[in-house]
C-alpha cells in the first residue's frame, strides 16, 4: 500500500472532563516500528484505544490502512487486518494455550492449520501449549496475548507495553519478533512504553507523549546526538579544581564524587581541561566523558527532575 498504515490528525480524546489526548498528529509507515513514549497517565493507552475505535475522538481524524474511521459498521473490514494488545493481557482462563489460539484462528477465519502450531513455536509456548490459561505465569500470559494479536499476520499491530511482565529472555525474543514482522512482513507497529532505553532498541521512530500532547518526535538513529555528555573529573583537591577550572572559563559543578563539566568545550576537548588542571597544580586523578543516561534524557525532555539529580544544582 502507498501512504501511511496509520495516520492521526489533530486527535483529541476526552473521558468526561478529562482531556486524555490533546491534538495528536502522527503517521506510522508500513514496516515501521513507532514507539509512543510517556510517563504514566501521559495518554498512550488512550491514543491506542482511539486508533482501535474503542473510544471516539472529540476532534481530529484517524486513518487505519487507508480507511478513515467512522466508528460504525463501515469500519469492520479494516479490523481484520489489525492486531492489538491493549491493557492487561487476557485469555479464556479455562481453555488451554492451544485452544485459546484456536479460538482466535477461527475468529479471524484463518484457514491455515499451521497458524496455531507456528505461533506456539514462535512464542516459545510449546511447553505450555496444553496448560490452561488461568495457570500461566504473567509473562507466559503476555506471550499468549502477543501470539493471539499476531496470529493473523496483521498489517497494523497496536501493542500497549508489549514487554510488560516478560523476563529478560522474553523481552529479547519479543523485540526480535517485532523487528521480523516489521522488516520481513512490512507490518506497521505502534507500541507504547515508559522506558526510553527499551524502545530505543527496537523502534525506528519515537514520539514523546506528555500530558496528552505529542511534545517531540525523532528517529531512534538521531538519539545519540541528542543526549548530553558530561566530563567527570576526580582530583586530590576538588575545591581547588573548581577554582582553577572556573578561572580558565569553564563552569564546573561539584558533585559528591566528582567535579563535572557539562559544556561541549569540555566534553569535546578533555585534554584541554586536563592541561588546565595540571597548569593549576591539581592534576586529574581520573577523567571520563560520560553519556547521559537515556532515562535521564527522557525525564529532562518531559521536564521531570531525575531523582538522582536532586542534590546537583543547589
Ligand atoms: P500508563 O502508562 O499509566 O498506562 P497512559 O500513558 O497509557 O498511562 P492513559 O491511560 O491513556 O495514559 O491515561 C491518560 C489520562 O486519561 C490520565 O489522566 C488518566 O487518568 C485518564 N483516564 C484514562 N482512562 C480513563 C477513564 N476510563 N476515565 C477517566 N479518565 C481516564
Amino acid at each position: 500500500m502507498t501512504g501511511p498504515a496509520l495516520s492521526l490528525r489533530g486527535v483529541s480524546t476526552h473521558y468526561g472532563s478529562v482531556l486524555a489526548v490533546d491534538g495528536v498528529s502522527l503517521d506510522v509507515a508500513p514496516g515501521e516500528l513507532y514507539a509512543l513514549l510517556g510517563l504514566n497517565g501521559a495518554g498512550k493507552t488512550t491514543v491506542m484505544r482511539t486508533v482501535l475505535g474503542m473510544v471516539r475522538p472529540a476532534a481530529g481524524s484517524v486513518t487505519v490502512l487507508g480507511h478513515g474511521l467512522g466508528h460504525g459498521r463501515g469500519d469492520r473490514p479494516v479490523w481484520s487486518r489489525v492486531g492489538y494488545l491493549v491493557e492487561a493481557a487476557s485469555a479464556y482462563p479455562e481453555l488451554t494455550v492451544r485452544e485459546n489460539l484456536e479460538v482466535a484462528r477461527r475468529l479471524h477465519r484463518l484457514r491455515s492449520r499451521t497458524a496455531v502450531p507456528e505461533a506456539v513455536e514462535l512464542f516459545g509456548l510449546g511447553e505450555y501449549a496444553d496448560r490452561r490459561a488461568r495457570a500461566l505465569s504473567r509473562g507466559n500470559l503476555q506471550r499468549l496475548a502477543l501470539a493471539r494479536a499476531m496470529l493473523h499476520r496483521p498489517s497494523l499491530l497496536v501493542l500497549d507495553e508489549p514487554v510488560n511482565g516478560l523476563d529478560p529472555a522474553g523481552v529479547v525474543e519479543v523485540r526480535a519478533l517485532l523487528e521480523r514482522l516489521a522488516r520481513e512482513h512490512g507490518t506497521a507497529i505502534l507500541l507504547s512504553s515508559h522506558i526510553l532505553g527499551e524502545v530505543a532498541r527496537v523502534a525506528d521512530r519515537i514520539g514523546v507523549l506528555h500530558r496528552g500532547g505529542l511534545i517531540d518526535e525523532f528517529s531512534t538513529a538521531a538519539l545519540p546526538a541528542r543526549v548530553r555528555h558530561r566530563l567527570e573529573l576526580t582530583t586530590r583537591d576538588d575545591a581547588r579544581a573548581v577554582q582553577v577550572l572556573a578561572a580558565a572559563g569553564y563552569a564546573p559543578r561539584r558533585e559528591p564524587h566528582a567535579v563535572v563539566l557539562g559544556e561541549e568545550r569540555a566534553t569535546l576537548r578533555p585534554d584541554a581541561v586536563a592541561a588546565a588542571l595540571v597548569h593549576g597544580g591539581v592534576p586529574p586523578t581520573g577523567l571520563a566523558v560520560v553519556r547521559e543516561d537515556l532515562e535521564t534524557y527522557f525525564l529532562r525532555l518531559v521536564g521531570a527532575r531525575p531523582p538522582q539529580e536532586g542534590s546537583r544544582d543547589r
